[in-house]
């Protein structure tokens, strides 16, 4: 659908967590009008009906996803199964009656669980600074197929974590600087370099607002089932400790940390 360069100006000054969402609304709400375009009127009109519900429109988790599934070239793993679990088990834990029951007056969004899944070390949806954030990983591994010196996995590395020594016969990969985008896997024709693994990074207890802090990594690589298992452990502990609408990331201590990283972390990614 059609904006106005007004409409587009005035949806820009929603703030970002929820202008997706009133994006839609706008959009649902003129077309059910009979409008093709969105003008400024139709932004207002929707916007204050929007916020006047907010509390209404809260469902005590937020999941997102990157771009990823649209088509972005950069994804390092088909993450549709992966959101559905997320889906199910977040709508399960009934976050928002226990919200209710927390949170003295009316339910924002700020007082949602968030997680976000990022297809690929790009971090699009910003894993840093949700709940409980994952990142689709695939790690290098060098075969025994003969490197041809072609050079299309520097080339295709951004982090110049691959090198090609004049002495050596295969190409040398930096694990220090290596985020396991695989994106050299793809671009090498020979089968000398090829998937170790795919997993999922998981990254815990980052938020904005007043006191903004990034999600620290649980250190391993983590199948579907592990995210699941991970993720589940977080919102039990979340609920058994959050009060009066007390964010996980506050909650999450170094020490708190600690003990999730030593029950669920490995030993090497
Ligand atoms: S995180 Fe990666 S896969 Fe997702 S939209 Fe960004 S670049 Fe694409
Ligand atoms: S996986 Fe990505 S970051 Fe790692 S060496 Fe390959 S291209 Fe570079
Ligand atoms: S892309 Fe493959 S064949 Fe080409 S230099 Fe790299 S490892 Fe060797």
């Amino acid at each position: 659908m059609k904006w106005t360069a007004e409409a587009e100006a005035e949806i820009r000054k929603v703030p970002f967590f929820v202008r997706k969402k009133v994006r839609h609304r706008v959009e649902n709400e003129a077309r059910a009008g009979g409008k093709s375009v969105v003008g400024l009127a139709e932004v207002n009109s929707t916007r204050t009906r929007f916020l006047k519900g907010m509390a209404s429109e809260v469902k005590g988790y937020q999941l997102d996803v990157c771009f990823g599934p649209g088509g972005c070239p950069h994804r390092a793993g088909d993450t549709r199964r992966l959101m559905e679990r997320l889906e199910s088990l977040l709508r399960k834990a009934d976050l928002l009656s226990f919200l209710k029951k927390q949170v003295n007056g009316p339910l924002k969004f700020h007082h949602e669980f968030r997680v976000t899944l990022a297809e690929c070390p790009n971090a699009c949806s910003q894993p840093q600074i949700k709940d409980f954030g994952i990142i689709a990983a695939v790690p290098p591994k060098l075969t025994d197929v003969d490197c041809t010196r072609c050079g299309a996995c520097r080339k295709a590395c951004p982090d110049d974590a691959i090198a090609l020594p004049e002495d050596a016969a295969q190409p040398v990969i930096h694990p220090e600087r290596c985020l396991s985008c695989g994106r050299c896997v793809w671009a090498c024709p020979s089968g000398t370099l090829a998937e170790r693994c795919r997993g999922y990074k998981i990254l815990l207890g980052g938020k904005l607002g007043r006191h903004p802090r990034l999600a620290s990594e649980i250190p391993g690589l983590f199948s579907e089932d592990e995210v699941v298992i991970v993720l589940e452990a977080c919102i039990d502990f979340y609920k058994k400790n959050s009060r009066n609408g007390r964010r996980f990331a506050d909650l999450l201590t170094p020490q708190v940390f600690k003990s999730f990283s030593d029950t669920f972390g490995k030993a090497s990614s």
